[in-house]
């Protein structure tokens, strides 16, 4: 079945959640340094998540929230496929969810977008998902949907370049 819909994660995608996150904490300097699979940023920053979460609990911080270097030409490449494209984003907790609203608004004001922590329910063999985070894109796979690991520098395919990958992807699933 052909793939009508795409499915594109915002955090670690299309905005640069790592950086920022790191820069409120003031240790911008581990950005490129960081270590692969380490997901849980407050442990490496060796805080709680508590506190981690705490300083990112503002409306400014999810709402100027820096792109990503391929951000444009990522949204691009999909739009040209002539499928639908969606923002699919978890925001469950405090400031967030008002915040990135602003910054879809601001930023992609023709894109939709789904706010939601479980994105395998999503899935679909006529969908398909570009997100940062491995556990994702497998659950988003194992439920019958297709999935892409987009290169981001706290996964393993960081050496890669994001905007290849999902151009490559894109290709590969006849779009
Ligand atoms: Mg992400």
């Amino acid at each position: 079945m052909p793939v009508k819909t795409i499915l594109l994660d915002l955090d670690g995608v299309i905005t640069n959640f790592h950086l920022a996150a790191l820069q409120q904490h003031g240790r911008p300097e581990l950005y490129d340094q960081w270590p692969i699979n380490a997901y849980d940023i407050a442990g490496t920053l060796g805080i709680t998540e508590s506190e981690f979460w705490k300083a990112l609990d503002t409306f400014d911080f999810w709402a100027h929230m820096p792109k990503t270097p391929h951000a444009d030409d990522i949204v691009q490449a999909c739009l040209d496929t002539g499928c639908e494209v969606y923002f699919c984003t978890s925001a469950a907790w405090g400031m967030s969810a008002s915040g990135k609203e602003y910054w879809m608004r601001t930023n992609y004001p023709k894109i939709g977008h789904i706010m939601t922590r479980h994105k395998h329910l999503l899935a679909r063999e006529d969908r398909v998902l570009f997100d940062d985070w491995e556990v994702n894109v497998k659950k988003f796979e194992t439920a019958g949907g297709n999935a892409v690991l987009v290169p981001a520098v706290h996964n393993c395919l960081r050496s890669s370049n994001p905007w290849v990958t999902v151009i490559n992807s894109l290709r590969a699933l006849g779009l």
